[in-house]
């Protein structure tokens, strides 16, 4: 089975991550899959509760996407492609038949590398285990899995529709199929024992799986958790939770290579390493979004229609994106900033140059400001964030604003 494969320490050229400097930096394929058997009442994702008791619209979504990816190629003729990602809402919804479909209409239109990387998401409870075979048949080689808790009373809190039973079985269903395996487990759950983030780390090592993925629950807009927060712990007791999380997996072996993200060595994850490497991105599906490098210079995004119908009616008039615009100089300082600081080994002092195409002067102010207050460091070949960086990360990378929105002030001519 093919792997991932990163190397240890700041991202090396010739992993594949930071790209030899010369052409476009590295592109990637996301592909989404806005549907899930229920909403969750914290989730702020594209995603849309599967109506009860009717199937997703598969074929028809399927040949929307062929003919979002057809409409895309011209903006990366003779392009490769390192990862694949199928993301969601619960890609796993799909059928294994609807995956090696699909797979297979990309790798008719767009060539992707050896070993590419393809990760798809799943989540437990979403009858989805059963086709664990097939999505790896398929050719994906990499599941992702939703884990968030084992603990039932969590799991009934967060809304999820399954318990920490279903889980498991998911899990070990997976391992039958696949030696590259993410679970995402969440910290700071509503009413959550101090202890109980630490035991549910605990359970997921003993799958032995290649990658852990830690996020805090955060209130975000638009979800029912901000129309009737729940009771959240203190954030000193998250905190603490998270330092002993990271010295629990730094002792098993994980590196800490992004600030939510752990993998045992050679298993990082390259799809997103792409992103916070502010590598290029396609994106299709509803909602999706793409980052494309501009042969001239410059960077564009793009946006697809968000709602499942509206991308369903629009793909068939062979309309697919909602928004597109080019991303201005200052704001591509602050996006590689807000990307690449996410880092906790830093990235390479030339990629700020490479991946935006500006001239490095445009980063120092921030870099300065940020290696006075020692939030940055700077290292014989990388730049990193420092122990304090990663703590106050929303603080460092506001330093590369622009200028009157809060980043640092450019330095005057003679400076
Ligand atoms: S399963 Fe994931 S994507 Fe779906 S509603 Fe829940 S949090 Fe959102």
């Amino acid at each position: 089975m093919v792997t991932a494969s990163a190397g240890r320490g700041p991202i090396a050229a010739g992993t594949g991550a930071e790209g030899d400097g010369a052409g476009p930096p590295p592109l990637s394929l996301y592909i989404h899959v806005p549907w899930c058997i229920r909403k969750c009442p914290y989730c702020d994702f594209n995603s849309h509760a599967v109506p009860a008791g009717e199937a997703i619209p598969e074929e028809a979504y399927l040949d929307a996407l062929i003919g979002d990816l057809e409409s895309t190629l011209p903006a990366v003729w003779g392009r490769t492609v390192r990862s694949v990602f199928f993301g969601g809402g619960t890609p796993g919804l799909l059928s294994g038949r609807g995956v090696a479909r699909l797979l297979a209409e990309v790798r008719a239109r767009i060539t992707l590398e050896p070993g590419c990387e393809i990760t798809l998401e799943t989540n437990p409870g979403a009858l989805e285990e059963g086709r664990y075979a097939a999505f790896r048949d398929a050719g994906v080689n990499r599941l992702s899995i939703g884990v968030q808790s084992f603990d039932d009373a969590s799991l009934r809190r967060l809304g999820r529709v399954h318990d920490g039973g279903q889980a498991e079985r998911a899990i070990e269903s997976a391992l039958r199929s696949f030696d590259n395996v993410n679970l995402d487990l969440m910290i700071g759950l509503p009413d959550q024992a101090e202890t109980a983030a630490h035991q549910d780390v605990v359970r997921a090592l003993g799958f032995g799986t290649t990658h852990l993925s830690v996020y805090q629950l955060t209130i975000e807009a638009n979800t029912v958790f901000a129309k009737f927060p729940p009771r959240l712990p203190e954030e000193d007791v998250v905190a603490r939770a998270q330092e002993e999380i990271d010295g629990l997996l730094a002792q098993a072996g994980f590196e800490h290579y992004e600030v939510s993200a752990y993998a045992r060595s050679g298993r990082r994850c390259r799809h997103n390493l792409n992103y916070w490497t502010f590598g290029d991105y396609l994106g299709i599906g509803a909602g999706a979004h793409a980052k494309i490098s501009l042969p001239g210079g410059g960077v564009r995004r793009e946006e697809r229609f968000r709602a499942p119908d509206s991308y369903l009616r629009n793909a068939a008039q062979g309309r697919f994106v909602s928004q597109r615009r080019t991303v201005a100089a200052d704001d591509l300082v602050f996006e590689f900033a807000l990307n690449a600081f996410r880092l906790r080994d830093g990235f390479a002092p030339a990629l700020f140059a490479e991946r935006t195409g500006l001239d490095p002067t445009k980063f120092e102010p921030g870099l300065r400001e940020g290696v006075r207050r020692g939030l940055i460091a700077r290292h014989p070949g990388r730049i990193a964030p420092t122990g304090l960086g990663m703590r106050f990360l929303n603080d460092l990378q506001a330093l590369f604003l622009p200028a009157g929105e809060g980043g640092a002030p450019e330095p005057a001519a003679d400076s």
